[in-house]
């Protein structure tokens, strides 16, 4: 079990006598006074590094708060653990004969879930655990007809990585108001492929990161795949057989770790029927890692495609069917490339990893894992600048609650209108 100092709760008196201690004296910032009327307290959290001090302030007689101090006095309460997975950690603990409070985690303050560990266990300690909210996601299927082609955003579950590698040189004070990092400082992320139909077939944009993980790798990326690509395309009433073009914008895991699965004849193309549409040059690169981006290449993800003999390989810029074009943008990869879908007069945009989040629509939030940060800026700011001249439709592979939107500029100010 890994687990880290949330806060330490101190039952006070007064919380205006014990300000002029903790914030007077000592000259801490104090937050906003929060009432927790279901535990019958008045609470100032005040922070110290990555955890805080809660001052706790009865507001009725049968508080425990109250009880707490009419029978030792005033002083400290309680001490909060944040853990990960609190169901595990409740189960380890009664497991040992330790006496929990509660018998199930239950909903405590801020939708966190809590159990408390009894005193007598603690030696004297009331020991309190949480996990901390769910950061909400959304993967639920959008259909956006274009013209003569009909978009469905899927998805293959979600995954996390680094807060800071995902906002490279945006330091974590301004990333942070928008995107809350887990305690391995991690960011939640969607992965969400999207299909094309049209009436030469059907396409899937990337597809995600499959499987064929390792228990070290599953921890690492904390992959949630309960519902996955499969079950994303049953819903839009199809299965793997039903693609005919699987396109690549690189070969990251993250974007193609889903074309191959393993079999009990080994790997094997994802997509029985389909035709994988890669640019060369990209997979010379997938390849022939280097130290900076071999963690992202895993060959088992598109090597055993050419074995099978189902790769169309080209080369530049161009129409991989009617309506769909790629476009080399460089940056994340050496050959990264963005999908223009055109029909009816609208153009929509598949970024990839050159907007991955709605997060990212600032010009210089641009991912530390990008090769080449320079062309990535270039391109993002002529692409973002086209997308909200000429309201291009945006899809955001990355982002855990918006699939596909336009990015608006107003006062100064860009953000991005949702399409559901
Ligand atoms: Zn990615």
């Amino acid at each position: 079990m890994r687990a880290i100092l949330d806060h330490v709760g101190i039952a006070v008196q007064d919380l205006e006598l014990a300000l002029k201690f903790y914030r007077d004296a000592l000259g801490l910032e104090v937050e906003a006074p929060e009432e927790v009327a279901s535990q019958r307290v008045r609470a100032r959290s005040v922070p110290v590094g990555q955890a805080a001090l809660e001052l706790l302030e009865a507001t009725s007689p049968d508080s425990a708060i109250s009880r707490y101090i009419e029978a030792r006095g005033p002083g400290m309460h309680h001490i909060t653990l944040r853990v990960e997975d609190i169901h595990a950690a409740a189960a380890q603990l009664a497991s040992r004969g330790v006496r929990l409070v509660d018998p199930e985690p239950r909903v405590g303050a801020e939708g966190a879930l809590v159990v408390f560990v009894h005193p007598s266990s603690a030696h004297g300690v009331l020991v309190e655990l949480k996990q901390g909210a769910r950061v909400p996601s959304d993967l639920s299927l959008t259909r956006i007809r274009l013209g003569d082609l009909q978009l469905t955003s899927l998805h293959d579950g979600l995954f996390r990585l680094d807060g800071g590698a995902m906002f490279g040189v945006v330091p974590r004070t301004m990333w942070e108001k928008t995107t809350a990092a887990d305690d391995r400082h991690r960011i939640q992320l969607a992965m969400r492929p999207l299909l094309v139909e049209g009436e030469w077939g059907r396409m899937i944009i990337d597809c995600g990161a499959g499987d064929k993980w390792t228990p070290k790798e599953r921890d690492i990326y904390a992959f949630e795949r309960g519902r996955h690509l499969d079950h994303a395309l049953a819903d839009a009433g199809l299965d793997a057989g039903a693609i005919d073009v699987a396109l690549a914008t690189h070969l990251h895991f993250d974007h193609f770790g889903g074309a191959t699965v393993r079999g009990h004849m080994g790997l094997a193309p994802r997509f029985p029927r389909a035709r994988y549409a890669i640019r060369v040059a990209e997979w010379l690169d997938a390849l022939h890692p280097h130290e900076r981006n071999r963690a992202s290449y895993l060959g088992d993800n598109f090597v055993p495609l050419k074995d099978a003999g189902v790769v169309d390989f080209y080369e530049n810029d161009q129409t991989i069917r009617p309506g769909v074009r790629v476009v080399r943008t460089g940056g994340h990869t050496g050959q990264h490339q963005i999908v223009y879908i055109e029909s009816g007069g609208r153009t929509a945009v598949f970024t990839a990893d050159l907007i991955p989040t709605t997060a990212h629509i600032h010009d210089p939030w641009i991912m530390g894992y990008d090769l080449f940060p320079m062309e990535t800026l270039v391109v993002k700011k002529r692409v973002i600048r086209e997308a909200i001249d000429r309201e291009h439709l945006i899809f955001f592979e990355h982002d855990p609650l918006v699939a596909a939107g336009y990015i608006r500029e107003r006062d100064g100010r860009r953000f991005v209108e949702p399409v559901r």
